[in-house]
């Protein structure tokens, strides 16, 4: 059996950096990721069937049980020119492993599947492991864990980046449609057309007027929104556009759904304009992806991913803060949300499930062409993560 070491969990971190996983394309890293955890002496591993790959260590007793979730999914990596090192050579320079997905997930992920290998034996509750796909898409592996395959867990700790903190919630992100309908016309006779375009001033007020009463949380600040685009249909400069959709995105504070956000543009559209004139129509919907998984599953999806918070005074974050401590000087380490949104949407915001976040990474490297992980403080978050995983399980117990 391949033993449990921080120098094992390094070579796996770099095996998934070299195998390139975009979203929808994350079959060789699930692959690579069951390899590991049979190799690890896993006592069951399972591969379901939108490709998230779900491996569990057996506790001795019915202790509550732990979910550790990171995705196998990675953004583009652009132009590998731009890289100072190769993006997919997952070189260890300076102290850090540099490529896509050195933070952001493979190398957390490789060490959360290392720290519940590390447990055998000595856990009296389940610790299991679920990678997801499609993270970076709005979580369709997450919801599909939480909710269609109805994964049973009393905590779930999150390895997005905290730079060793620990997270405890984020605003959730919605894209919403506003599609303003009218009727098509040669723009040389203006008078048999209904221009779509006439209707934008108003809704675009709408949007202004909702931006500006926007509720505030002191721990994750506002939420915000704002239209970010407009497309126009057909796009002929010498055509009076018949469809006009205006995109909007919005940060919301935990608990709002997607039918509170459309149910609030309308009622913010109907604030400045009373009736809709003869001709013309204005829909407002979520957007809407297409969108694949490796194992061949196809739906088309709401760009929606759930905010969510946990108190700072619940047991599971304060045992979480105890338990990790400091990696420079003394005391509990800070909780504090995440600038960004994650797969703990669904499994707190939706299914109400405690889920905190920890791992080791700075947040501004994420999604660049100088994503790094410094190797020793990676190599003291796999020395906390036994701890803290048995310290949370207590704390939910
Ligand atoms: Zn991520």
């Amino acid at each position: 059996m391949k033993e449990a070491t921080f120098e094992n969990a390094l070579a796996f971190a770099q095996d998934l950096i070299r195998l390139p996983s975009p979203s929808g394309e994350e079959e060789a890293v699930a692959r690579r990721v069951a390899e590991e955890m049979d190799a690890l002496g896993y006592d069951a591993i399972t591969t379901d069937e939108v490709g998230n790959v779900i491996g569990v260590i057996h506790g001795s007793g019915s202790a509550p049980r732990v979910l550790l979730n990171c995705h196998t999914d990675i953004v583009a990596a652009g132009d590998p020119a731009e890289w100072e090192h190769p993006p997919f050579e997952a070189v260890v320079k300076g102290g850090f492993l540099h490529g896509r997905g050195a933070m952001d997930i493979k190398g957390p992920l490789a060490l959360q599947t290392y720290a519940a290998a590390m447990l055998r034996g000595r856990t009296e509750g389940d610790v299991v492991v679920a990678h997801t796909v499609l993270e970076e898409r709005g979580g369709w592996g997450m919801e599909h864990l939480m909710t269609e395959a109805g994964m049973k867990a009393d905590v779930v700790i999150i390895g997005e980046s905290t730079h060793g903190d620990v997270a405890i919630g984020h605003r959730g992100r919605g894209e919403l449609e506003v599609v303003l309908r009218g009727l098509a016309g040669h723009a040389s006779a203006p008078g048999r057309a209904r221009n779509a375009l006439d209707l934008l001033p108003p809704v675009l007020a709408a949007v202004r007027d909702l931006a500006a009463n926007q509720p505030s949380d002191p721990m994750l600040g506002a939420s915000s929104l704002v239209a970010t685009g407009i497309d126009v249909l057909p796009e002929s400069r010498n055509v009076i556009p018949d469809q006009v959709t205006v995109v909007i995105d919005w940060r919301v504070l935990p608990g709002t759904t997607f039918e509170d956000m459309t149910a609030a543009v309308e009622a913010a559209i109907r604030g400045r304009l009373a009736t809709v004139p003869d001709g013309f129509g204005i829909d407002v919907r979520m957007a809407q992806e297409r969108q694949r998984t490796w194992t061949g599953l196809e739906r088309d999806r709401q760009m929606f991913s759930p905010g969510f918070m946990v108190h700072a005074d619940h047991a599971v974050v304060r045992a979480a803060t105890e338990a990790v401590g400091r990696r420079v000087g003394e005391g509990p380490a800070t909780a504090r949300p995440w600038t960004f949104a994650t797969d703990g949407g669904w499994s707190c915001g939706v299914h109400g499930i405690p889920t905190i976040g920890f791992a080791p990474g700075e947040e501004r490297f994420a999604h660049t062409n100088t994503e790094r992980l410094d190797v020793d403080e990676a190599r003291w978050a796999l020395s906390r993560y036994p701890e803290l995983i048995l310290a949370v399980q207590q704390a939910v117990g």
